[in-house]
């Protein structure tokens, strides 16, 4: 959902001085440049799912390394289906690299010779030097009693080096895979959603939806992604240290009403809380 005051999914996480990014969500270029890192130093993007907010700078970042004769592998890892949307994305490219800058001889390199796709899934973990990746499913598309069967995986990501454990939740809804993998996590970078005012700016923008459409609705974001206090339990039952909130919907953890959910959260997990502003660093 577009909000004026914040862009869509896009997160660093800093490797000693390698940007990775996690998931990359519409206006993640600029906001990279905004927070001072060169899109070009960025070698690895994990993607927690397929939902077009979390991968609509994808076009963008490969057409851009593109024209900027990008040379260096750049490999995006994922649930999977990132194959087949990365090759897409380097399908649409085919046009803008024929026509390059014009410059007769001169041929730009095509994503398709940078990219590279590593699907992942829970039993997979990715190392990088000191560093390990690990991932749960969660929630998001379907129940836990569904994990295993053959669907669409929205995931959990764990960043751990020797000094420091990271949890992006991605969207989710309670889950208890995502209780394990957060273990003992330094930070948990967590969705929060709140239904009642999620459900009134639907009722505002859709008048006359039927109730059962808007009670399907409402059942489907209280089971697919989580709440205040669904994210504070999850931060107590995991034992970790903080937690920060990025991922909401418009018109909630505004100045006005941030303490509402400090409180919320505050009542279940008696660790570090704050509500994420763009470009902050935790
Ligand atoms: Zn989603």
């Amino acid at each position: 959902m577009q909000n004026p005051a914040r862009a869509q999914p896009a997160h660093v996480f800093m490797h000693g001085t390698q940007p990775i990014l996690i998931d990359c969500g519409e206006a993640a270029m600029g906001q990279l440049k905004r927070a001072g890192i060169e899109f070009r130093d960025v070698h690895h993007i994990f993607l927690t799912h397929h939902h077009f907010d979390h991968i609509g700078s994808l076009f963008a970042c490969l057409g851009l390394n593109m024209m900027t004769q990008r040379r260096q592998p750049l490999t995006i890892y994922g649930p999977p289906g990132t194959r087949s949307i990365v090759e897409g994305l380097c399908a649409a490219c085919d046009v803008p690299n024929a026509i390059g800058f014009g410059i007769p001889g001169q041929q730009l390199p095509h994503p398709r010779d940078f990219t590279q796709v590593r699907e992942i899934t829970p039993a997979d973990a990715v190392t990088l030097d000191d560093l390990t990746v690990t991932c749960c499913e969660n929630t998001h598309y379907r129940t836990e009693d569904a994990f295993g069967q053959d669907g669409h995986l929205s995931l959990s990501l764990r960043f751990t080096r020797p000094e420091r454990s990271v949890v992006f939740t991605g969207d989710t809804g309670p889950c208890r895979a995502l209780e394990t993998l957060a273990q003992g996590a330094d930070l948990i970078v967590g969705e929060m959603m709140d239904l009642d005012v999620t459900m009134k700016r639907i009722r505002a923008m859709n008048e006359g939806m039927p109730e059962d459409r808007i009670q399907m609705i409402r059942d489907h974001l209280s089971k697919h992604h989580i709440n205040a206090a669904d994210l504070g339990q999850l931060a107590a039952t995991a034992g970790a240290r903080a937690v920060v909130a990025v991922l909401f919907p418009p018109g909630i953890a505004t100045p006005d009403t941030a303490q509402v959910y400090v409180d919320r959260v505050g009542k279940v997990f008696a660790g570090t809380f704050s509500i994420g502003q763009d470009l902050a660093v935790h």
